[in-house]
């Protein structure tokens, strides 16, 4: 399959989708069938996340697998390192390339809490990159937080450190949602001024399509809400159709701001929902065939 890297030889805008895998052999069957749709769209590349712990690894190898093979859509393994020991890493190293996966996304992980018996072999992410540096011939992303991860003692040592996990082999890194694109383009111009190059960074982005999510996605990842987001909720969260669509539409907005700022791929966070990855998806190929472009970019 395509390496993801090979997305900066491209001149056109595309998208990639993200989705999750099985919490447990019950719910393959409708989450592949769900990936399959997006798959179907034929977006650039999707990545499949990883469930933290681990548990659910083999998910995770077999709806990337079950995406390549049968769409021909390069796919983007996670991996996480934070709860496993170097062995068990080693192994799943070995499962990807077993199954035809060549890019990769090293993560540290969410730090289990209160767990003592975490095995502590890991402490950070850039370890991960490096041991897939030397395991093999993969593309390798990492990924990144324009608001500053929650853990970091400033926005300036995070960046310090995000250079660090770059210069040790990263092909290109993926951010955290965001809602607020100022604070976006605050983070490349400081990511920029690092050394980090801004065309290697996909920007994520979250739609939101239902007011429970909001709560959910703010825990989790922390960010900042901006005024027009919050008119948003107020305006239609009372109406779960009309809520949909307004989220829909402003994760769009975004997109387009991207695209016209010369982000030439935007990650949408499509949380196996086919229906709003293909609204995103069409709205945005009609948009650039508006204006006399190709409309989006097909599968690498
Ligand atoms: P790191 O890059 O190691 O950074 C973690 C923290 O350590 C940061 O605050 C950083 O500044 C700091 N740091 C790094 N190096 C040093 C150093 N030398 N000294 C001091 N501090 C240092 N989680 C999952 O479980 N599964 C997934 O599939 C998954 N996918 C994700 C995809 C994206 C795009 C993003 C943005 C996050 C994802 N996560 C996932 C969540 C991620 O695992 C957590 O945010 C985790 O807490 C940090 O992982 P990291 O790879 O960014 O860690």
């Amino acid at each position: 399959m395509k390496k993801i890297s090979d997305i900066f030889n491209r001149r056109g805008y595309s998208l990639s989708f993200e989705v999750f895998p099985p919490k447990s052999s019950s719910s393959f069957d409708s989450v592949r069938e769900a990936t399959e749709r997006i798959a179907s769209l034929s977006p650039s590349f999707m990545s499949v996340t990883y469930g933290a712990g681990g548990g659910t690894s083999k998910y995770t190898l077999d709806i990337a697998k079950n995406i390549q093979e049968k769409y021909g859509v390069s796919t983007l393994a996670h991996l996480t390192c934070v709860s496993s020991t170097k062995e068990t890493v080693r192994q799943r190293i070995a499962d990807m390339k077993a199954a035809g996966i060549v890019n990769v996304m090293a993560l540290r992980g969410d730090i289990p809490e209160g767990s003592i018996d975490s095995p502590r072999e890991y402490k950070y992410a850039i370890e991960l990159v490096r041991e897939l540096r030397e395991a093999g011939d993969f593309c390798i992303g990492g990924a990144c937080y324009p608001e500053g991860h929650p853990e970091s003692e400033s926005l300036a040592s995070d960046i310090i450190h995000l250079k660090e996990k770059v210069d040790a082999g990263l092909d290109f890194l993926t951010t955290q949602m965001f809602f607020d694109d100022g604070l976006f383009f605050d983070f490349v111009a400081r990511a920029s001024m690092a050394g980090i190059e801004p065309a290697y960074i996909f920007p994520g982005i979250m739609p939101i399509t239902s007011v429970s999510q909001v709560d959910r996605v703010v825990k989790l990842s922390g960010c900042h809400l901006p005024k027009k987001f919050t008119d948003m909720i107020d305006k239609y969260g009372s109406d779960p159709e009309s809520m949909r669509q307004a989220g829909i539409n402003y994760a769009i907005e975004q997109t387009a701001i991207l695209f016209q700022n010369g982000f030439k791929n935007v990650h949408i966070y499509s949380m196996n929902k086919p229906d709003v990855a293909a609204e995103i998806y069409n709205y945005m190929s009609g948009l650039l065939e508006y204006n006399g472009k190709k409309g989006l970019c097909k599968k690498l």
